[in-house]
């Protein structure tokens, strides 16, 4: 019985397909990060990777490969996260790094170490081989955000500039300004 109720809990904080935390466990997880974050005076970076045009994997390979490849990087993020660092499947294709004690300078090399990583993976599927890219934004608190929403919003805001800047490109949100005219626009870089 002890069995059946630890494989009940895991299977509601976990994404079935990777293995990773799901979207509620992280948002359990996060609220205890900020928290302790803002009580002990520390950084805080959350990274988000979203791959690129993932539609047009389904669409020309089919859902199975579409999975092979959620799968692929997940695995990279696993490989790449600190043990510090909680990583989970926030969506179809969007996962989430939460990294203690992680400035900007930290996240960004986070996610351009991931971005590199998946761009050199290479998915063999039957009768040929699949390559992917992914899209990151990062954001720091308490810079760019004093609570878990306007923290994820502004990571997912350089992700979105990240997108727009034309995909496979990691974007950090710029810090909060009371006086909007100070904000800069998300930061930009492409390596390699
Ligand atoms: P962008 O570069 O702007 O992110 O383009 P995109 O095509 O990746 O983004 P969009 O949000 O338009 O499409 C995401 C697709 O992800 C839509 C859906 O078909 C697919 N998807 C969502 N969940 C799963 C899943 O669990 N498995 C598979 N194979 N596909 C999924
Ligand atoms: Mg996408
Ligand atoms: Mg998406």
């Amino acid at each position: 019985n002890a069995r059946m109720v630890h494989k009940l809990e895991q299977m509601a904080t976990t994404d079935g397909l990777t293995g990773l935390f799901n979207k509620r466990a992280m948002l359990e997880a996060a609220a205890q990060k900020v928290q302790a974050a803002s009580r002990f005076s520390t950084k805080l970076s959350v990274v988000i990777a979203d791959i690129d045009l993932f539609k047009n994997v389904n669409d020309t390979h089919g859902h199975d490969v579409g999975d092979l490849v959620i799968k692929g990087l997940a695995e990279v993020l696993i490989r790449q996260k600190r043990s510090t660092d909680l990583v989970a499947r926030f969506g179809g294709e969007e996962f989430v790094v939460l990294c203690e004690q992680t400035d900007e300078a930290g996240a960004m090399l986070l996610a351009e170490r991931i971005r590199e990583d998946l761009q050199k993976t290479t998915f063999h599927i039957p009768g040929g081989t699949v390559k992917v890219t992914c899209s990151l934004g990062t954001s720091t608190f308490p810079e760019a955000g004093r609570d878990w929403d306007s923290l994820f919003k502004a990571a997912d805001d350089a992700l979105y500039a990240s997108k727009r800047g034309g995909r496979n490109l990691s974007s950090a949100a710029a810090p909060r300004s009371t006086d909007a005219r100070d904000r800069a626009a998300p930061s930009k870089r492409r390596v390699g």
